[in-house]
């Protein structure tokens, strides 16, 4: 059995985050991937782009290829290509060891506050205290609207984004990561109910962000398991 025949977990895994970032409407139509590098390898799985492909939520193990760190594609369907955004990934792994998965889409409300020069504000505490805690610690921003197509541009992004969980690029979309699959995809569907909020706040008058003293409060507070909430959004969108 070949190597990423050997990955059909890793593949399904992949593809699930794909589904549901698309279901829920994160990212549209084919715009968006998503990685795992390999531990020890400078490999990584990512969702192909292509004339073979059908849109981020209607991804299938078999759109998920294998990738080195120089961007060239290693194995995968025929009628399959590596993302010309496959710098995104290789960039930051290289810059981040311990990070297992990246995540690249263009989400329209998350888009719309970086061409507004509307800051996204920390506008509630017990809502949702794990979006807090991304817009306290975890944001960057990346202030150019191109592609991401080479290794220059990836490294320029990779510094950017710094040690941050999430990455605001202008005229763009976002990159968020982590330290596994289903966490770079919470961080994406966080940020975007976060823009969510802000979004209608704008809209509905003159948001205020929450007060020092309640943002300290929630900064003492231990994160949970992120599991349930993998769960959840599973199952929201018909997956198991
Ligand atoms: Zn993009």
């Amino acid at each position: 059995m070949s190597l990423y025949e050997r990955l059909l977990p890793e593949r399904e895994l992949l593809a699930k985050a794909c589904r549901v970032l698309g279901k829920l409407d994160v990212t549209k139509s084919t715009f968006g991937h998503i990685s795992q590098r390999l531990p020890g390898e400078e490999l990584l799985l990512i969702r192909a782009r292509g004339p073979g492909e059908s849109g981020i939520r209607f991804t299938a193990a078999e759109d998920i290829i294998l990738v080195d760190f120089d961007g060239n594609k290693v194995a995968g369907r025929s009628d399959l290509d590596v993302p010309k955004e496959v710098f995104i990934h290789t960039c930051l792994f290289k810059a981040r060891p311990e990070l297992r998965s990246v995540l690249h889409a263009h989400p329209a409300t998350v888009m719309l506050f970086t061409i507004c020069n509307k800051p996204l504000l920390p506008l509630f505490g017990a809502y949702d205290p794990a979006c807090l805690r991304l817009v306290q610690t975890g944001l960057s921003s990346f202030p150019s609207s191109i592609l991401i197509s080479d290794e220059t541009r990836g490294k320029s992004l990779a510094e950017a984004i710094r040690s941050s969980k999430a990455c605001l690029m202008r005229g763009h979309g976002i990159t968020t990561c982590g330290a596994s699959v289903e966490e770079a995809t919470l961080t994406a569907i966080n940020l975007n109910e976060i823009a969510d909020i802000n979004y209608r706040a704008y809209l509905l008058g003159d948001p205020q962000p929450i007060s020092q003293e309640d943002m300290a409060s929630f900064e003492e507070m231990k994160e949970g398991s992120q599991t349930p909430y993998w769960r959840y959004y599973c199952r929201l969108v018909g997956e198991t």
